[in-house]
C-alpha cells in the first residue's frame, strides 16, 4: 500500500482540499466520517490525469480512516464497454489502490432515480416539457440573455407524470419529451434555468440492456448517486464549479440521507499529452498508435507497458499538488519522477542499440573472462553481476567517430577508451565496407587495466558499455519518445498535425546476458542509454525493449536553445 501521504493529514501544509476535509471532521460534520468516491465513465481508459484524481480521493479517505467507493458513472449508455470497466478496476489496483465494498455502479441506481424524479414532480419542481431541443435552446437564453419560460412550465403535476411514465414505458420517440427541473429562468447561472433532468434515450446499456429507454442527465444522477452512498466530500474538477448550486438545489428538495459537499480542484493539464478520452479514442480507432496500452499513451495501461511505476506517478501527483487554477504541467516533471524511482531500483545492463563490432586483437581467440559490475550504484545491497568479455565486442555506433572534434572522448582511430567495467581499450583501424561505410572496428586492450583502471595512471576520459559478441543477447529496441512535438496540442487546429514522426523508432541490437529470460515488466537501466521495461511482445529467442524513459531530459535544448554567443 501506498504510504507517501501518511502524516499529511492534520500538518500546516494540508492543500485546501484536504483542509477542508480536515475542518469538517474537527467540526463533527456527518459524525465525523469521511466518506470519497472515484466515478470514471467507462467509455476509456484512465489517464495520468484520473490518476491525480484517484490519489486525492482514495488517498483523502486513507488519510483521515474513511472509506472511498468506485462507482462506474454509466448513465450514458451509447459510449460504455465493459472493456473499460475492467480496464479501469486493473488500473487503479496498479496504482496501488483498493476501494472500500463493492464496485458501484450509477446503473444500479436508475429505479431510485426514477422515484427522486417522480417525487421532483409531485412537489412541483419538476415537468415534463415538449420543446425542441433548438427551442429547449433558444427559450433557456445567455449569459447575459435572460430565459424564457417553456409554455410546459405550469403543467400540472398530473400530467407531467402521466407523461413520465409513458416516456419511460417507451411511447415516446427520442427527443419528444424531457423532464426538467423547475428552478428558476432568470438565474445568471444557466445551469440553473430549468435545467433537463432525464432524457429519452433508446439505446441499449451495457448493464440494464433494455431495461430503460429514459436515463437520467449526468447532474441528476451523479448528486444523488453521491447521496445514495452517502458521500461525505464529492471532489470533481474546475468545469463543474458552475454545476455546485444545481448539486446541492436537487439535494436539497429531495429527502436523502445525506448531503455531500461538493468540491473542484483544478485537473491536470501536462504539455506535449493530449487527456481528452474522445482524442485518446481517436488517435486508436484510426490506428495511430497501437491500442489503448499504447506505451506512448498517457494511459495508465500504456504508461505501465512503458515502464512508469505506480510509485513514481503518486510521487508525480503529490508533487503537482491540488489547487483551484488551471495551469499546464511540464512533462518533464513526470520524467523526472521515473527518473528518480528507477534509478533507485533499476538494475543495470549495458545493451546495444547499433552495434558496431570491435575486434579486440590482442586477446586470445576462444578465451572468456568475467568482469564484476555492480547491479545498482545506488543499492549496494544489490551486488555485483558478473558480466563476460571476449575477443570480439559490440558497441554502440554512436561511440564511435572517424573524425571527431576534440571534444569528444569517446572512441575513435588512435584514441583509448575505457570499456565499462571492463579495461582500456584503442582503436587502431577500421574495416569498410564496398560502400566506403565503417562496418567493422579493429582495437587492442591493454592487458593490464582490469577493471578499467591505467596502470601507469595516464587519464583516459571517455567510458563506454559494451556487450561480448559472443555471449551477446539480440534484442528489440522500441525507442519511444513524446507523442506530441506541440507543447499543447489540443490547442492546436487538428491535435494529429502535432504527432511526433519519431516517437517509436526500433531498433535490433544486443544485450549482456544477465537479462536472459526477465519477465515481461522486468525494468533496467541499460548504462548510459536509458531506462527499458521488457516488452509482453518478447519472446524467448527475442527480447523486446520498451525505452521508458532517456537518462537525461533531451527536451530541455529544445525549449531552451543555447543563449547565442554575444556578437
Ligand atoms: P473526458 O472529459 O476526457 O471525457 P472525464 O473528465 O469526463 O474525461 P471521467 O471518467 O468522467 O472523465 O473522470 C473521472 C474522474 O476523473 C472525474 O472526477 C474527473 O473530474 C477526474 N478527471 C478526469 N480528467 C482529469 C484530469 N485531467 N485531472 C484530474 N482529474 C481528472
Ligand atoms: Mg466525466
Amino acid at each position: 500500500m501506498p504510504s507517501e501521504n501518511n502524516g499529511a493529514r492534520g500538518g500546516p501544509g494540508l492543500d485546501f482540499v484536504r483542509a477542508i476535509v480536515d475542518a469538517d471532521v474537527k467540526s463533527g460534520r456527518n459524525g465525523g466520517k469521511v466518506v470519497t468516491r472515484f466515478p470514471p465513465e467507462p467509455n476509456g481508459y484512465l489517464h495520468i490525469g484520473h490518476a491525480k484524481a484517484i490519489c486525492l480521493d482514495f488517498g483523502i479517505a486513507r488519510e483521515f480512516g474513511g472509506r472511498c467507493h468506485l462507482r462506474m458513472d454509466d448513465t450514458n449508455p451509447s459510449k460504455e464497454d465493459e472493456e473499460y470497466v475492467n480496464a479501469i478496476q486493473e488500473d487503479i489496483r496498479w496504482l496501488g489502490f483498493e476501494w472500500d465494498g463493492s464496485l458501484l455502479y450509477a446503473s444500479d441506481y436508475f429505479p431510485r432515480l426514477y422515484e427522486f424524479a417522480v417525487a421532483l414532480i409531485r412537489a412541483g419542481k419538476a415537468y415534463v416539457c415538449d420543446l425542441s431541443q433548438e427551442e429547449f435552446k433558444e427559450y433557456r437564453g445567455a449569459p447575459n440573455k435572460p430565459g424564457r419560460e417553456s409554455p410546459c412550465r405550469n403543467r400540472p403535476a398530473g400530467e407531467s407524470l402521466d407523461l413520465f411514465r409513458r416516456m419511460k414505458d417507451g411511447e415516446f420517440e427520442e427527443g419528444r419529451y424531457v423532464l426538467r427541473a423547475k428552478i428558476d429562468m432568470n438565474s445568471p447561472n444557466i445551469h440553473m434555468r430549468d435545467p433537463a433532468i432525464y432524457r429519452i434515450k433508446k439505446a441499449p446499456h451495457h448493464r440494464t440492456g433494455a431495461a430503460w429507454v429514459i436515463y437520467p442527465m449526468y447532474d441528476f444522477a451523479h448528486c444523488l448517486s453521491d447521496a445514495i452512498e452517502g458521500i461525505t466530500h464529492s471532489i470533481c474538477t474546475l468545469e463543474f464549479e458552475v454545476h455546485r448550486p444545481l448539486y446541492d438545489w436537487i439535494i436539497g428538495q429531495l429527502d436523502v440521507p445525506c448531503h455531500p459537499r461538493q468540491i473542484e480542484f483544478a485537473r491536470l493539464n501536462l504539455s506535449y499529452t493530449i487527456m481528452s478520452k474522445r482524442m485518446l479514442q481517436q488517435l486508436v480507432n484510426e490506428k495511430l498508435v497501437s491500442g489503448w496500452d499504447d506505451p506512448r499513451m498517457p494511459t495508465l495501461a500504456g504508461m505501465r507497458r512503458r515502464g512508469y511505476t505506480p510509485g513514481a506517478i503518486r510521487n508525480f501527483s503529490r508533487t503537482i499538488g491540488v489547487t483551484k487554477f488551471e495551469s499546464l504541467t511540464d512533462v518533464a516533471l513526470l520524467e523526472h519522477c521515473i527518473r528518480s524511482d528507477l534509478n533507485k531500483t533499476s538494475p543495470r545492463v549495458m545493451g546495444v542499440i547499433r552495434p558496431l563490432k570491435a575486434v579486440i586483437e590482442n586477446y586470445p581467440e576462444g578465451r572468456t573472462e568475467n568482469f564484476e559490475a555492480a547491479v545498482n550504484p545506488e543499492d549496494p545491497s544489490a551486488g555485483n553481476r558478473s558480466v563476460p568479455f571476449s575477443r570480439e565486442i559490440y558497441i554502440d555506433r554512436d561511440d564511435f567517430m572517424e573524425n571527431p572534434p576534440k571534444s569528444f572522448f569517446r572512441l575513435a582511430p588512435g584514441r583509448e577508451v575505457r570499456l565499462r567495467s571492463a579495461c582500456l581499450l584503442t582503436c587502431r583501424d577500421v574495416v569498410r565496407n564496398g560502400r566506403g561505410e565503417v562496418v567493422e572496428l579493429r582495437c587492442v586492450y591493454d592487458p593490464d587495466s582490469r577493471g578499467g583502471h591505467a596502470p601507469d595512471g595516464r587519464k583516459v576520459k571517455g567510458t563506454i558499455h559494451w556487450v561480448s559478441a559472443a555471449h551477446a543477447l539480440e534484442a528489440e529496441f522500441r525507442l519511444y519518445d513524446r507523442l506530441f512535438n506541440a507543447e499543447n496540442p489540443a490547442a492546436a487546429e487538428d491535435f494529429k498535425d502535432c504527432l511526433n514522426p519519431a516517437s517509436l523508432q526500433v531498433a535490433r541490437g544486443f544485450v549482456e546476458p544477465s537479462v536472459r529470460g526477465a519477465a515481461p515488466g522486468s525494468r533496467f537501466q541499460m548504462e548510459r542509454t536509458g531506462y527499458f521495461c521488457v516488452d509482453p511482445d518478447s519472446t524467448a529467442e527475442l527480447p523486446v525493449f520498451n525505452r521508458t524513459v532517456t537518462l537525461k531530459d533531451t527536451w530541455e535544448k529544445v525549449r531552451k536553445p543555447a543563449p547565442s554567443a554575444p556578437g
